[in-house]
């Protein structure tokens, strides 16, 4: 992700804002390196429940990338704009305290979903989940939501850039991707 930033002509220093939507290593790895923090002047924002459940877990590679960044961390809330157009949801299940964040720009919303799409199974549990009832009910009334406002959606493991929408059929959800 630094060197595509480099690309762009935009150095870790420049960074001001961090969202961390959950605790894991692979939405966070990339965020302190030897025990410092990699964007060393953003605010890191994230739910006070996401921070003390890893807090609370010092023996996980979670943790230990989490911890360089206490002093770069502000809690935020359920509805927090981090800016005009930028806010954050609790959607809980994933784990504890994930966020999902929501982007308006010029009339269109993108919604950025994190972890709890899956579209393949929507209705079934996810394996890593925390809490798989919380996680399920989260994830249907998700995809409700974007579905009736019909919202632009973003899944980072979805394929390369994971940016569509989704449809419901006979009680199906599946996955349109932008360009259709
Ligand atoms: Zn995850």
């Amino acid at each position: 992700m630094l060197r595509q930033l480099q690309q762009e002509g935009i150095k870790a220093e420049d960074i001001q804002t961090i969202i961390i939507t959950h605790g894991h290593l692979d939405h966070i790895g990339g965020l302190s390196r030897r025990g410092n923090p990699v964007f060393s002047n953003a605010e890191h924002l994230i739910t006070a429940e996401e921070w003390n459940y890893w807090s609370e877990r010092p023996e996980t590679m979670e943790s230990r990338t989490l911890a360089p960044l206490k002093d770069h961390i502000t809690f935020v809330q359920s509805g927090c704009h981090i800016c005009p157009g930028i806010s954050v949801n609790h959607t809980p299940g994933h784990t504890e305290g994930h966020l999902t964040v929501s982007i308006e720009s010029q009339g269109t919303r993108l919604l950025a979903a994190s972890d709890p799409v899956t579209l393949s199974h929507p209705a079934s549990y996810i394996a890593a989940e925390l809490d798989l009832e919380k996680g399920m009910e989260t994830r249907q009334s998700f995809l409700q939501q974007a579905y009736t406002q019909s919202v632009q959606i973003f899944a980072c493991h979805y394929p390369f850039p994971g940016l569509g929408g989704v449809k419901k059929s006979e009680g199906q959800w599946s996955w349109v991707t932008l360009d259709n």
